[in-house]
């Protein structure tokens, strides 16, 4: 049996049928004989929608209070997905950040994971439930709810595929894997079989959104390898792992970009 770390992004969850397609997903991954924790982000268009609100009140919007505001759009989806899982004949269970607890520091909106607490939900999982953990955010020591960055859920599931000790960690995304470039950008961008944590921390830094900097850092740190693959089709993706675990023939990998 294995143990697998999941995370969906929000354009994976981005609407109702998509929130049952991807517990769909899960249902099959657990089928197959696993145990599955999930990390979810929030639908997409909801944490920039929040963002707008706190800019409208001001410009310098209180940080902590904006962890508070940003981190509730992963409270709906961790919520939705769970209730979708259940529906479908299965145990599972919704965990906010502070639950767990994920304990980070104090660096407001963009904090970084110091511990989480596994034994609650190594019994859950272990009972044959499937644990739905919000990505994003995490509590700090003074007991304040606290995020990790935009695009953050990918620090998330890295830290619990750390700290569960998972066999894998999956970022099931909108698009087949990490690509030479921004397919919204380049209808002819090609998939990357495989890709250094070096490479990849190289392209998340200049733009390449598909992985969140920090995440592919912690990756690069922990040798976590990761599985960037696509939540509407079954094929195989990007393996970001270690450099000597790859031939290189190319002499480029992949071009970012950043905007103006
Ligand atoms: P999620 O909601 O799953 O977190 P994101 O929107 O954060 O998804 O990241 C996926 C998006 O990243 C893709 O839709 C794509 O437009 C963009 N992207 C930018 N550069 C790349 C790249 N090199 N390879 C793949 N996707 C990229
Ligand atoms: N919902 C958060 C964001 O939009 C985290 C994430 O998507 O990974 O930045
Ligand atoms: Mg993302």
């Amino acid at each position: 049996m294995k143990r697998l770390a999941l995370k969906f992004g929000g354009t994976s969850v981005g609407s109702i049928e998509k929130i049952k397609n991807v517990a769909n997903i899960i249902k099959k991954r657990q089928k197959e004989g696993n145990e599955v924790i999930v990390i979810v982000s929030a639908m997409s268009g909801v944490t920039n929608e929040l963002e707008k609100k706190a800019n409208l009140i001001s410009k310098n919007f209180d940080s902590k209070e904006l962890d508070v505001l940003l981190s509730s759009g992963e409270q709906v989806s961790s919520s939705l997905l769970s209730g979708a899982i259940i529906n479908l004949g299965l145990k599972a269970r919704s965990w906010l950040g502070w639950q767990i607890p994920i304990v980070t520091d104090n660096n407001y909106t963009y904090s970084q994971i110091m511990k989480i607490r596994t034994q609650e939900i190594l019994s859950f999982i272990s009972d044959g439930g499937i644990a739905v953990i919000a990505g994003f955010q995490g509590i700090s020591k003074e007991n304040r709810i606290t995020t990790l960055g935009r695009g953050g859920s990918d620090l998330s599931a890295v830290a619990i595929a750390k700290f569960f000790q998972t066999d894998s960690c999956e970022i099931y995304t909108d698009v087949e894997g990490v690509l030479t470039t921004d397919p919204s950008i380049n209808k002819k961008a090609k998939k990357i079989d495989k890709i250094s944590y070096e490479e990849m921390l190289e392209m998340a830094s200049l733009g390449a959104k598909v992985m969140q900097p920090s995440a592919v850092q912690a990756s690069m740190i922990n040798d976590i390898p990761i599985h960037v693959r696509s939540t509407f089709s079954e094929k195989s993706g990007t393996e970001i792992i270690s450099d000597g675990n790859i031939d290189h023939k190319k002499a480029v990998t992949g071009i970012a970009y950043s905007k103006k």
